[in-house]
């Protein structure tokens, strides 16, 4: 029977994290739950950042040298934009990529959910595995930084970690109308009816507490009957790629893989996971995190070679089914 794997990602640590695993499980029936808290609209389109980060690097055409976008890409719409004073200067879209905002949005303009106009867009590409939005509904993540004058004033996700580079101290991360928001179509079936779930190495605030923080999705994984394994995305007290750090400590969590792993929590004390690998520099974790409740395994977690990542997803798969 082919085994049927369920994966929260956020953009590019879960996309990488994910080519590795369907090398290593080719015949695997493969679900991306993807973030959409980075999702805005620019230059009167719908830009998505994970999706397309998923779409472009398992579709094989992303620039992995530059760590984003998309390969052979030129950015001549960008600075027409840019002469009109349209959008934002320091976030540029290529051209290529703006092909993509163009056709997502021409398709929610006709009507379709985003999670139908994912699966339309994608259908160009050869993924191998099924990507579906955690959400239909813009939920999108804003940051509450301070102001001038003791003031607080709330900024979108993207203008925080692209703008400033996260240099301002986040004192909140909140979901722009999250309660109302439900799980996309799909969404929590992947979950409940997976035979394993696997939580990638993203950022677990933003990324992964995004998708967490849709109404249903956090339940369906405390309550599935598949394992339930997540791959650490800090690595000796440091985040690989990025500035996640200043994201776990905005809401109070070392930047440590233990950490980490107990801010998921074990399953059986009512916690998200049931399995953390960690990296080999992290292998003194591990008792703590068995004493919590978790299965735990060190090994290199570095995505140097998409053979190597595969080999850290295979490791995962077998922490969390052993
Ligand atoms: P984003 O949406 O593009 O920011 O990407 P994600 O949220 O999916 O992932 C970002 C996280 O991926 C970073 O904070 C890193 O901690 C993690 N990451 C990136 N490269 C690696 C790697 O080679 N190994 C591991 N274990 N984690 C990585
Ligand atoms: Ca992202």
């Amino acid at each position: 029977m082919t085994r049927r794997i369920t994966v929260l990602a956020g953009g590019v640590g879960g996309a990488r994290f994910t080519r590795g695993l369907l090398r290593a499980e080719p015949e695997a029936s493969v679900t991306v739950v993807a973030n959409t808290g980075d999702d805005l609209w620019l230059a009167g389109l719908r830009v998505c950042p994970d999706l397309d980060s998923l779409m472009y690097t398992l579709g094989g055409i992303s620039d992995d040298e530059r760590g984003w976008g998309r390969r052979d890409e030129s950015e001549r719409v960008s600075a027409e934009l840019n002469a009109y004073g349209v959008g934002w200067p320091w976030f540029t879209l290529g051209d290529l990529d703006i092909g993509t905002h163009i056709a997502r949005t021409s398709m929610l303009r006709d009507g379709l959910p985003l999670s139908a106009v994912t699966e339309r867009v994608a259908a160009r590409w050869n993924l191998g595995a099924r990507l579906l939005p955690a959400t239909d509904d813009e939920v999108e993540t804003l940051v509450t930084v301070a102001a001038d004058g003791g003031a607080t004033e709330r900024v979108h996700f993207e203008e925080w970690w692209v703008r400033t580079r996260a240099t301002r101290p986040a004192l909140a991360f909140t979901q722009a109308n999250v309660a109302a928001s439900r799980p996309a179509p799909g969404v929590l079936d992947a979950i409940a009816d997976a035979d394993l779930v696997m939580i990638a190495p993203s950022n677990p605030v933003v990324s992964i507490g995004t998708i967490l923080g849709i109404p249903g999705i956090a339940d369906a994984v405390r309550q599935t009957d598949a394992p339930v394994v997540g791959v650490s995305p800090i690595i000796g007290g440091a985040v690989v790629r990025g500035m996640a750090d200043a994201c776990l400590t905005a809401i109070g969590v070392e930047t440590s893989a233990e950490a980490v792993g107990q801010h998921y929590g074990a399953r059986r004390h009512g916690g998200l996971i049931d399995a953390w690998l960690v990296d080999s520099v992290d292998a003194s974790a591990t008792r703590a995190l068995e004493a919590a409740g978790l299965r735990a395994h060190a090994r290199p977690l570095w995505f140097t070679t998409v053979d190597e990542t595969a080999a850290i997803a295979a490791d995962a798969i077998a922490l969390a089914t052993s």
